[in-house]
């Protein structure tokens, strides 16, 4: 009798384990994930930035640098116009200044590795889309482009920052 009800506890106890582990197991590859996201948003954000987007995309050294990289896109040329762009990064002390990417290509750009200043932060990132014609977004060809940001330019976005396009009208598009 005694040796019965402990096999009958020993089994009880392996079904609970199990139990208790079958969600746990299941779970672990989804929270791992989670998990490196919030550690690369903490390496990327490691300060909590107050200024707000228009902040960002008012600031002097940043409008300077989207001028710049709207002239560098060459938007005017039909055959050299490419994408420019760059990084946003607020230093320690709240100072804004920019990285600029390497040049793109006609319709797309890749950021480089970011780099903020120590104790910095990335806050935001630019980029222009020199393709969009007024008043119906063809170009010469008669292609029609985007004008504001696309899909995946939102979705390559770092979490928690500003992204900035600038186009043809002027217009600066924050997302
Ligand atoms: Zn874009």
């Amino acid at each position: 009798m005694k040796a019965s009800w402990r096999s009958f506890i020993a089994l009880l106890c392996v079904l609970i384990a199990c139990i208790a582990w079958s969600p746990a197991v299941v779970a672990l590859p989804a929270a791992t994930a989670v998990d490196s996201d919030l550690a690369l948003a903490a390496q990327i954000s490691p300060l909590a930035s107050n200024k707000t987007p228009e902040e960002i995309a008012n600031n002097p050294a940043v409008k300077d640098a989207m001028g710049a990289a709207w002239a560098d896109s060459s938007a005017d040329n039909a055959t050299t116009r490419h994408e420019e762009g760059g990084w946003i990064y607020e230093d320690a002390d709240g100072n804004l200044t920019v990285q600029r990417w390497p040049a793109g290509n006609r319709s797309s750009i890749d950021p480089c590795p970011p780099a903020p200043p120590p104790g910095g932060q990335v806050v935001g990132e630019f980029h222009t889309h020199p393709n969009w014609h007024p008043p119906d977004g063809k170009d010469e060809a008669g292609k029609e482009w985007k004008k504001g940001p696309s899909d995946e330019d939102k979705g390559a976005k770092l979490p928690g920052t500003t992204g900035i396009v600038t186009d043809r009208s002027g217009n600066v598009t924050l997302y």
